[in-house]
């Protein structure tokens, strides 16, 4: 299969100026090795501020990555005019009333990248795709005239994701795009999305805090933690054998509709503090939480290794 993205050791570090003009950074980031096959699903899942969004945004290059590589379709695009790709590579945002321009009509909105990549001829058959990217998304040509607040959230996300394959992309970061939504509208917005996916052949990075969310569309899942990449599996490997203690803690907090199995099953409770990403822990960054952290836990940072095919792991428990 072709790999459609490939990083090499990504960072992303963000500069802060403190009181007295001490410099510090933030570790958004950390050396993230990674791929994409074309036509996957690759879930990214970890609380908020682990660095997901981020990475995400550093593949896209709406930040500038601090060090590392990154591949579009073998091409390096770490330093490269990124015009041409922008129309290759899109996002949907988290939160889809702040993604939309207020002022603008849907039609507008879902135009405008039409026009800065000059994807239209002619007037009527700029019309005529903006009417076909709605009704694509389960909206219709009425909706065009009107403005985003006239929509419910489910709809203006439906909106975003009109305006993202507007350009006709290969690849989207899905950021979270059904965080902000209800539970009911959740599923249909992830239906529409596996089913653009294999209509279009699209490649996604989705995004989410909630593991059970990705379950549903991701081939592989990893799971970051303050920066790192701590494992990386295929959804079903991962949800049967999670090795990292970390991936541990985040499966056990996903809701059951049992009583008693939720009652029966055995909960780890963390102790401890999780570092700021401006003043990370010797060795690893999990240390500080781990419930079976060693004394070379806190000297040494952990490689992700493969401890089986397609399972990889980064803690000192498999080394
Ligand atoms: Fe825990 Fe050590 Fe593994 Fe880190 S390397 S997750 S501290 S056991």
């Amino acid at each position: 299969m072709t790999r459609l993205i490939e990083l090499e050791n990504l960072k992303k570090r963000f500069r802060v100026k403190e009181a007295w003009g001490k410099v510090r950074y933030i570790h958004a980031v950390e050396n993230v090795p990674l791929y994409i096959e074309q036509g996957e699903t690759l879930g990214l899942v970890g609380e908020s501020g682990c660095g997901k969004t981020t990475l995400g945004r550093t593949i896209l290059r709406l930040h500038e990555p601090s060090s590392g590589k990154i591949f579009f379709r073998g091409q390096d695009i770490t330093h490269a005019d990124m015009l041409p790709y922008r129309r290759k590579m899109q996002i949907i945002f988290q939160d889809p009333s702040s993604s939309l321009n207020p002022r603008m009509t849907v039609g507008e909105i879902v135009g405008e990248p039409i026009d800065i990549h000059h994807l239209a001829s002619s007037r009527p058959e700029r019309k005529d795709r903006i009417n076909y990217l709605l009704s694509r998304v389960g909206l219709n040509s009425e909706h065009a005239n009107r403005y985003p607040h006239e929509f419910s959230g489910g709809q203006q996300q439906r909106i975003g994701i009109a305006r993202a394959l507007a350009v006709e992309p290969e690849f989207i970061v899905c950021d979270e795009p059904v965080s902000a939504l209800d539970v009911s509208i959740q599923s249909q917005i992830v239906n529409m999305l596996e089913d653009m996916q294999r209509e279009l052949g699209l490649t996604y990075l989705f995004i989410a805090h909630d593991i059970s969310v990705v379950r549903h569309i991701s081939r592989r899942i990893g799971v970051m933690y303050l920066g790192n990449l701590v494992e990386l599996a295929a959804s079903k490997e991962l949800y049967k054998n999670p090795l990292h203690p970390y991936t541990k803690t985040l499966l056990q907090a996903v809701p059951i509709p049992d009583p008693r199995i939720t009652r029966s099953r055995q909960r780890t409770i963390l102790n401890g503090e999780i570092p700021s990403p401006m003043d990370l822990p010797p060795g690893c960054r999990f240390s500080t939480l781990c419930p079976n952290a060693m004394q070379c836990c806190s000297e040494t940072a952990p490689m992700l290794k493969e401890i089986a095919p397609g399972h990889q792991v980064a803690c000192h428990l498999f080394t």
